[in-house]
C-alpha cells in the first residue's frame, strides 16, 4: 500500500507542501485566503454590476426630475 501524497509549491516560499493543506508548514502562510481570492472575482463583478445599474438608475432618476422642473417652471 503506498500512501500518495498530491504535493503543490507554496505560493510565499516555494516549498513543497500538501495540495490540501490549509496553512504552510514552511513559512505559516494562510493558503485558504488564497482560495477566496478566486472567488471573490465573481462577487466583484456582481459589485461592479450592482453599481452600474444603480447608478444608470439614479442617473435616470436625476434626468426626470430635471425634466419636470424644466416643464414646470415655465
Ligand atoms: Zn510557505
Amino acid at each position: 500500500m503506498t500512501l500518495v501524497q498530491e504535493t503543490i509549491k507554496c505560493p510565499f516560499c516555494k516549498e513543497p507542501i500538501n495540495a490540501r493543506a490549509t496553512i504552510c508548514k514552511h513559512c505559516r502562510s494562510d493558503l485558504t485566503a488564497l482560495k477566496k481570492n478566486k472567488k471573490s472575482v465573481v462577487a466583484r463583478y456582481n459589485t461592479f454590476r450592482t453599481g452600474f445599474l444603480s447608478g444608470i438608475l439614479f442617473s435616470l432618476i436625476i434626468l426626470i426630475l430635471w425634466l419636470v422642473y424644466q416643464y414646470s417652471d415655465k
